[in-house]
């Protein structure tokens, strides 16, 4: 069987199950997409899932008390944090550029759903020109691989930070992964195999695609980039995980985050990019914020705080 039989046989199989999944029981329906209309670009936010991660792995060195006062006041569990993954779609001029490609099937079972919301929102995932990674995190990149280990977007550029591919390809990636991470260093590196021929490297400050600015967000990786898109209506910034918790990375921005690999330098970022945000009156469009991920910032005192829109 050739692979692309395989992939229709795969998909009818599933199709079939799905249907007998929803003759008996409530199916919820895919999340719907929000979209900023920019002026002569329009930018939509796609969900790829929720997950939940235990308080642990993200605010551990952090006054805990004053954190769970915080995580109760908003509503949230004090030992499980829920994070959406958003991923975004600009469509400018003949450009469909998919900024991260969520996470796929082989990492958590309640991520990997963007490609049938794309489906649904009828984007052909054959026609998006560009994918451009803030991180290769697996919530970020796995998900550009289907079932067979072929790409998704087949006619994509791809695109990402010369340190953030420089540190995932060395072999200290996975030596330096902390202990229950090593697939991060496995997964990404069998991503990078299959782009190594397609890949376009770039630095902070680049202009990767006209209009979309690549910011140095280092920190939660070694190459993390946030991206500036610069349009006639207004400016937005995609901030990837430079700030993931509606409250707690806005109002103690330098409380440290154990998902941060240098968490020093990533207090130092966010610090800087909450800064720039509020200064230049962007739209903040994160991943792991509140769907569709949408705000604005504001100073709250000595600190700052998200406005969702
Ligand atoms: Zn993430």
């Amino acid at each position: 069987m050739t692979s692309f039989d395989r992939r229709n046989f795969c998909k009818s199989s599933i199709a079939f199950a799905s249907f007998g999944v929803a003759s008996n029981f409530f199916v919820p329906s895919l999340s719907q997409a929000r979209t900023l209309d920019l002026g002569s670009a329009k930018l939509e936010s796609f969900s790829d899932g929720v997950m939940r991660l235990p308080i642990e792995m993200l605010f551990e060195n952090v006054p805990t008390d004053e954190r769970d006062q915080l995580l109760s006041e908003i509503g949230s569990a004090v030992d499980v944090i829920s994070r959406p993954v958003n991923v975004n779609l600009l469509s400018t001029g003949s450009r469909r550029i998919l900024f991260d490609a969520g996470s796929g099937k082989n990492f958590l079972s309640s991520l990997g759903q963007l490609p049938a919301v794309l489906e649904e929102a009828s984007v052909d995932l054959a026609g998006i020109t560009d994918v451009v990674f803030t991180h290769a995190h697996p919530d970020h990149i796995w998900g550009i691989i289907d079932e067979f280990d072929d790409l998704l977007m087949p006619n994509a550029s791809y695109h990402i930070s010369e340190a953030e591919w420089a540190f995932w390809d060395s072999e200290d990636a996975l030596s330096s992964m902390p202990a229950g991470r090593e697939n991060f260093a496995v997964g990404a590196k069998s991503r990078f195999d299959l782009l190594r021929d397609r890949i376009n490297l770039f630095s902070a400050g680049a202009e990767i695609i006209p209009s979309v600015e690549a910011i140095d967000t280092s920190g939660h990786t070694p190459g993390h980039m946030a991206f500036a898109i610069h349009d006639k209506g207004q400016s937005v910034l995609i901030a990837g995980d430079s700030l993931t918790h509606p409250v707690i990375s806005f109002k103690h921005p330098e409380w440290q985050n154990s998902s941060d690999m240098d968490t020093e330098n990533a207090v130092k970022t966010r610090i800087r990019l909450l800064d720039r945000l509020t200064q230049d009156n962007f739209v903040l469009a994160a991943t792991h914020l509140p769907a569709p991920g949408y705000g604005r910032v504001e100073k709250d005192g000595a600190a700052w705080r998200f406005i969702e829109t």
